[in-house]
Order: C-alpha cells, then structure tokens, then sequence
C-alpha cells in the first residue's frame, strides 16, 4: 500500500530535494507540498518549476503542520535547520534527512528534536554532478538504495511509513548504524570523489598541458574523473569535514596499495599488476549482475557510427 501525507515540507530544494519533489507530484504522495529555501532566487527558481504548493525562505514556517519533514541541504547546514524548525515541528512528524554523512547528521540534529517528533535520518544512494532545483528530476531514486540509520529507540510505525515513502519512488530500503553507513560510504563514494579531485586538481596544475591537450585528449580517461570532480563544492567541502575519521582510515589504506602498485610498477613486476587489474575488472561486473549499472561500453555514451549499424 502506498503512504500519502496531508503536508510534506522539503527543506533545501537543491538536485535532491526537487528530485523528492517531482517524485512527491508524480506519484501524488502529498495533499501539500510546502517549500522552504534560504535563497529567494532560489525559492523563485522553485516556484517557476512548479515544485510545490507554497514556498517560503522560512524553515520553521514551512514544517508547521507538516507530517513528513525533509532536509536537503549541505550536511554542514543540519544543526542550524534543525534549530530552525525544532519549536515549530508539529507532534507525530517524521523528520528526516538526506544528508551523505550520518553520524553528523546525527550529532548535529538529534539534540534538537523534540520528543514528540520521529527523527529517521536518511540517505538515498543516487544523485548527479548537478545541483540547484533544475538539476531534479522524476525518477532519480528508482532502483536505487536508500539507507537509514535509526536511532536508539525509534518507533517501528514511523519507520515503516517512512520506509513505505522511499519504496514509492521505487528505491531498496536498507538499515544499518550510522558508523558503519560513514565508513561504507568512505569507500564507496566519498573516497572516489576525492580521488577525482585530486587528479583533476593535478592536471590543473600542470599548466603547460592543460590548456591544450589534457582537455583535447581528455577522452583517453580523464574526462571520466571530470564528471566526480564537477560535483558541488560545499556539499563535498561538508563530506570531507563531517566524515573526516572515516576518510582519513580510507585515504590511508589506498595510500598504502598505491605505495605497493608504484612499487610493482617500478621493479617490473607484471604479475602483480596483472592480478590487481584482473580484480578489479571483476567488481564491475558484479556491479552490472548487480543492476547498479548498464552493461554498454564507455558507460553508454552515444559513438557517431553506431547509430547507422
Ligand atoms: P544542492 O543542489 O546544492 O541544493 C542545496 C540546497 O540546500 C539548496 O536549497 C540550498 O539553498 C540549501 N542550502 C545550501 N546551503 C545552506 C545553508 N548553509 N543553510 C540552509 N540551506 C542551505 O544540494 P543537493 O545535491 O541537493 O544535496 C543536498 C543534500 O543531499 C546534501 O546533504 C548531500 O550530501 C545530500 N546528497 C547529495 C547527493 C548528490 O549526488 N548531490 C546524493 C545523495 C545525497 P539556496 O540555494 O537557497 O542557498
């Protein structure tokens, strides 16, 4: 059976939180949908989008009355929402989030709850390099995960309703606790971007080349690690402080493989590099058997003659 909430506040109407949004409309899971940004640009942008009922630049005005609340907006922006809306929040309300860190999150918005909220922090496992209210669209969650990390003592009901939500937009619901989401999440996805960064920052400072052919033969490989590395800077400003323990333990340990694939690589030792690259080959496709990904080549980019055969 599908949930339907009489009002749902989406605080932070960036990629993600539009994203809810055209699913909320689409999937009709809201008699009400009520908009609150800091920014009345971007509040407009919203309203020109047709995203919601009512918008406001006022959290605390947007969660009165809300049944379902929703937080999207950098996790390092979590302590002070929550002061924001915590004595407006009506008794009953689930409020949650969908922050890339959890135990943040956490430290950071629990405090603040009132008791007669459910605070189920969330975090759904999908998104783009793209931000702001154009950046969302319609089905961005389907197939995807969405973990929550409830905290001690959380009402069953609750959960399932807001479990019920997340299958709606077609995601796969998982829990776990919030250290072991941040250290997952360290590997998965917060390592990669840095990763990216790091080398896209690299061939940056390589001025002699990077005018002319790091961009001109940038299809050999590099452009790959472009795509992560155009993602927002405060929402990955904010991953990087707010995990930072994780990280560092993940940054570590790819330092060390690093260390012994430059050593393999240094004294000849085909073998070695032979064995990493035939793993590494094999986890994707497990992550293609796995429905994370398409099988086409060059992760399905469009190539001029194919269209003809
Ligand atoms: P986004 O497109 O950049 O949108 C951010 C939203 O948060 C905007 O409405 C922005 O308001 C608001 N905001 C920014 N700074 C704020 C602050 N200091 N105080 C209050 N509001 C603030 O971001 P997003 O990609 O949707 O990400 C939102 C959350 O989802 C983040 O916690 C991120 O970790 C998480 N997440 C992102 C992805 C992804 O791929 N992008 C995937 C999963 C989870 P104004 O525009 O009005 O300033």
């Amino acid at each position: 059976m599908t949930v339907q909430f009489d009002r749902i506040a989406l605080i932070g109407i960036g990629l993600i939180g539009s994203s809810i949004a055209h699913d909320i409309r689409r999937l009709g899971l809201a008699k009400e949908v009520v908009i609150a940004t800091r920014s009345a640009d971007t509040l407009k942008r919203a309203e020109e989008l047709q995203l919601g009922d009512r918008y406001t630049t006022s959290s605390a005005e947007a969660v009165k009355d809300a049944d379902l609340v929703i937080v999207s907006v950098p996790v390092g922006a979590s302590e002070s929402v929550a002061k924001e809306i915590a004595g407006s929040l009506k008794p009953g309300a689930i409020v949650t989030d969908v922050g890339s860190t959890k135990a943040s999150v956490i430290a950071q918005m629990q405090p603040h709850m009132p008791p007669h909220v459910h605070f189920i922090p969330g975090h759904p496992l999908a998104g783009t390099e793209k931000s702001g209210p154009d950046a969302g669209f319609p089905g961005l969650f389907e197939g995807r995960w969405c973990i929550f990390t409830p905290v001690a003592g959380t009402d069953a009901t609750a959960l399932k309703t807001l479990r019920q939500f997340w299958e709606a937009f077609g995601s796969k619901v998982d829990e776990m606790d919030a250290e072991h989401h941040d250290k997952v999440l360290a590997i998965v996805s917060h390592l990669p971007h840095i990763i990216a960064y790091n080398i896209v920052g690299t061939a940056d400072d390589l001025e002699a080349v990077t005018e002319s052919e790091v961009i001109k033969y940038s299809a050999s490989g590099f452009r790959d690690f472009t795509r992560l590395a155009a993602s927002d800077p405060t929402m990955w400003r904010d991953v990087c402080l707010h995990n930072k323990d994780a990280i560092l333990e993940m940054l570590a340990r790819f330092s060390e493989d690093l260390a012994y694939l430059q050593r393999a690589i240094r004294w000849g030792e085909g073998d070695k590099i032979f064995d990493l690259f035939t793993r590494t080959r094999s986890i994707r496709r497990s992550i293609i058997q796995a429905g994370q990904d398409v099988d086409a080549p060059d992760f399905g980019r469009p190539h001029p003659l194919e269209k003809n055969t």
